[in-house]
């Protein structure tokens, strides 16, 4: 299955670090790319530079407009899941979610257009109260793979051995 995750509204001085962890939540489980709806050159340095010493094969495309790529995603044969407090309980419409091949997950940050409440083939909501997008993404991705994205492989070059204590990380050359 392939995810990739669509962040809309990013506000360049205010969402500046809630993006970076949207990206970095969006790589750490599993999708295979974000797509972001302003231009954010700190955002993205920090996202390449955490892939290129972590690892994996997470991009980032950035200055997209948010009703082409949506519109093409479908085209091509892919389904929009747009999170949002307002939708649908996450464990009635996962079934169905988890039969699709492709998937674009649509977080905002102010208010979110009208139009992408249409669009979507899925409005899901984790809990029907407002929270974050940060949050909402972990959770629906960790419900997604059902756990499994948290045992992939980046074979970054830096690598953690997971330890009771302390910090104990590895460098590959
Ligand atoms: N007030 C905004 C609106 O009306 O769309 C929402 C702002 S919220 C801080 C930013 C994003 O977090 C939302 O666009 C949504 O993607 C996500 N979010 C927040 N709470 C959520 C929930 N309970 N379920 C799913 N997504 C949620």
């Amino acid at each position: 299955m392939r995810v990739v995750v669509l962040r809309l509204g990013h506000r360049q001085e205010r969402d500046k670090r809630i993006t970076t962890h949207v990206g970095l939540v969006a790589r750490a489980f599993g999708a295979e790319e974000m797509l972001l709806t302003g231009i954010d050159r700190h955002i993205e340095e920090s996202l390449i530079d955490v892939a290129n010493r972590w690892g994996g094969d997470f991009r980032l495309r950035s200055g997209v407009n948010w009703k082409d790529e949506m519109v093409l995603w479908k085209k091509t044969g892919g389904n929009v899941v747009h999170l949002t407090m307002y939708g649908s309980n996450l464990m009635d419409v996962l079934g169905p979610i988890r039969n699709s091949e492709k998937i674009m997950i649509v977080v905002g940050a102010e208010k979110v257009p009208p139009e992408v409440f249409d669009v979507a083939d899925w409005n899901v909501a984790i809990g029907n109260q407002p929270h974050s997008e940060v949050a909402a993404l972990a959770v629906f991705l960790d419900r997604l793979f059902q756990g499994k994205e948290l045992a992939q492989e980046f074979l970054g070059s830096l690598r953690i051995l997971p330890s009771a204590r302390g910090k104990h990380v590895m460098e590959h050359h």
